[in-house]
């Protein structure tokens, strides 16, 4: 990682510093942090010429050479003084929460605009609503791109922030010429590091947010860092991460509750921890329960699908989408328990 001593290098400095790690075989990627630009190096930087040759220029601060597997993403990166702000809240000094329809019904397009209504009313400040859905069953509903334009115009009447997922080059493109303020990368994409890469370089140098789920077969902390650093190496440190819930061996959840996992993460990086509930448990019944564990291990914020009538939604609303309602009394229970959780983990 190059760390120039001023916020960020001029063209003809950048230029001479490309020219340098050119003949090393190696590339530059410039990430855009909200203090100061750093330049990860993209090769084999090991060679002790090259750091030399970077470190003896003159508006060069320092060359971190960390061991790190995830050098953007780690607690010791320059990045960590990166600050994310959603709305008018600065990530990890509040508690942030995202919530809407699993599925935008573009059938329905008041149902939506009724969800947002009431999701703003509870408190939330970003409203999600799914446009495209990776469905397992090849035969489920798989979205539809009229959904966008119920998206874009239910942000225009209550004006939040809104998150949808993409899964290809194709649906990234589009969200961001409507400039959608945040993507959300899925469980099953959360490997897909050639889209991880395109979403990286496609929104560097925006405020686009990506929320990035923890894929359902990742086990260790160490894959899911990866795979987020594949996004803000190319360019774009503005990265939630979210875990979600992992392959199911609770009998009757949806899948595997992991919402133990945030402290783990947050030992490792610096990036901000939003869980969702909704996909870990799977029923309605559950989600304020593993929301509030979440808060306790440490979260910073939550997802939650919620819908003004669950049963007339689609997708994963009928079954586990909570009411406005309870997304309300759970927002005011997670700020409570937000102020409470340094009692609940031992330093
Ligand atoms: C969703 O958020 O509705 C969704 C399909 O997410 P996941 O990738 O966690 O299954
Ligand atoms: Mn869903």
């Amino acid at each position: 990682m190059i760390i120039p001593k001023l916020n960020k290098l001029t063209d003809e400095q950048y230029t001479e510093v490309l020219n340098i790690v050119a003949e090393f075989n190696c590339e530059i990627k410039t990430i855009h942090g909200a203090h100061r630009n750093i330049y990860a190096i993209i090769g084999d930087e090991r060679s002790e010429t090259l750091i030399n040759r970077i470190v003896g220029l003159n508006y060069i601060d320092r060359v971190d050479r960390m061991e790190s597997l995830f050098k953007a993403m780690d607690i010791n990166s320059d990045l960590a003084k990166h600050v994310i702000n959603i709305g008018n809240k600065v990530v990890k000094e509040k508690p942030v929460f995202m919530a809407g329809h699993c599925t935008i019904d573009p059938k329905n397009p008041n149902y939506f605009f009724e969800t947002a209504h009431a999701v703003k009313e509870s408190g939330a400040d970003v409203l999600r609503g799914g446009v495209w859905k990776p469905r397992t069953v090849p035969y489920s509903y798989q979205g539809n791109i009229k959904a966008l334009e119920i998206l874009l115009e239910a942000k225009e009447k209550i004006r939040l922030p809104v998150i949808t997922e993409v899964m290809d080059v194709e649906q990234l493109n589009i969200v961001i010429e409507n400039k959608i303020d945040m993507i959300q990368v899925g469980t099953r994409n959360a490997l897909n590091y050639s889209l991880l890469k395109k979403i990286g370089e496609k929104t560097a140098d925006s405020n686009t947010i990506i929320l990035l789920k923890r894929g359902r077969h990742m086990a260790p902390v160490n894959e899911f860092l990866c795979s987020a650093e594949y996004i803000v190496s190319n360019g774009n440190p503005n990265i939630l991460l979210c875990p979600r819930g992992t392959m199911p061996n609770l009998d009757s959840y949806r899948n595997h509750p992991d919402e133990s996992i945030v402290p783990l993460i947050k030992q490792k990086t610096w990036a901000p921890v939003i869980v969702d509930p909704s996909h870990s448990v799977g029923k309605a019944q559950y989600v304020s329960a593993c929301a509030l564990a979440a808060m306790s291990y440490g979260a910073d914020g939550l997802v939650v699908e919620t819908h003004f009538n669950p049963t007339a939604g689609i997708g994963d609303d009928p079954v586990q989408s909570i009411k406005p309602s309870v997304l309300q009394q759970l927002i005011t229970d997670s700020e409570i328990v937000w102020n409470l959780k340094s009692r609940f983990t031992l330093s």
